[in-house]
């Protein structure tokens, strides 16, 4: 495949924000006016969702867990991961638009401004990291998107549906019943959701933050489930009783966006030492 192709197939969104900005159209608040979604949808978004869709299948998303899910990328600091995502510029107009540690922040100190607890503020700061699999090379399509079960049947309430029958699990029977692979009520835990930066990440921290934050971490992008209410059958008691923390946290995610820029220099004292409260020096990637 000639270069350009390449380019094409991995990255048609401008920059990871626009999935972002276009969750923002299809769940708006009251700050923002709801518009016909499917009429005014950007093409880089529909062509976005058309690779997500047809390219992710069960055997795809076992194996990128194979991949990075054991954690064998390299030791970094939460702040050089931080550093380390903010490389990332990647949108047609840097200047206009916020870094990757600004948007983090914006995040963690509408948390904070509201007095939630620090493992919660933390969860904000911390929630998008995943998103360095870009830099590992990854397309777009593989990092962020709406999260859906792969391995049972695909719910026709997930954003642009009609793109899964191109997906070469669409043709096994087995992946298209109900419950497909999974045991009714066997808890998110065992499904294997399409890969994305929120998996990754949940495998990261989970060993230092709450179980309430590592909901947050691993399912803010499954908007099939917390904003739509699908896949009921799958989960168990623990996910139903988590639901409002990922619920509370998408608040934040989707509508902390304001055009002040946070004062990263002067604010990061406070957040160093919040780190320091949950995560060692360094830790595995
Ligand atoms: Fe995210
Ligand atoms: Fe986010």
């Amino acid at each position: 495949m000639p270069e350009s192709n390449v380019a094409i197939e991995s990255a048609p969104l401008n920059g990871l924000d626009e999935w972002e900005e276009d969750v923002l159209e299809r769940y708006p608040d009251k700050d923002h006016k709801f518009r016909d979604y499917a009429a005014d949808v950007r093409p880089t978004v529909r062509e976005f969702y058309r690779l997500n869709h047809t390219h992710q299948t069960l055997d795809f998303v076992k194996a990128k867990k194979e991949k990075y899910c054991n954690l064998q990328m390299g030791e970094r600091s939460v702040w050089e991961a931080m550093d380390f995502l903010n490389t990332l510029v990647d949108d047609s107009d840097p200047d206009v638009d916020f870094t990757q540690i600004e948007h983090l922040m914006q995040t963690s100190e509408s948390i904070r401004k509201d007095g939630h607890p620090r493992w919660f503020i933390l969860t904000g700061l911390m929630h998008d990291l995943g998103k360095v699999l870009c830099l590992y090379g990854e397309p777009q399509w593989a990092v962020v998107g709406d999260t859906f079960p792969t391995g049972c049947k695909y719910s026709d309430k997930i954003v642009f549906s009609e793109f899964f029958k191109d997906n070469p699990d669409f043709q096994v029977p087995e992946y298209q019943t109900e419950n497909g692979i999974y045991e009714p009520g066997c808890g998110l835990d065992k499904v294997h959701l399409s890969f994305g930066h929120d998996e990754y990440l949940y495998h990261v921290v989970k060993d230092y933050l709450p179980t309430e934050a590592l909901y947050m971490i691993r399912y803010h992008s499954f908007y099939p489930w917390h904003r739509e209410g699908q896949y009921e059958h799958l989960i168990n008691d623990q996910d139903r009783e988590n639901l409002k923390w990922v619920q509370l946290f998408n608040g934040y995610d989707l509508y902390s966006k304001v055009d002040t820029r946070p004062n990263v220099a002067e604010l990061r004292p406070f957040y160093e030492e919040l780190i320091a409260e949950f995560f060692p020096a360094k830790i595995r990637w």
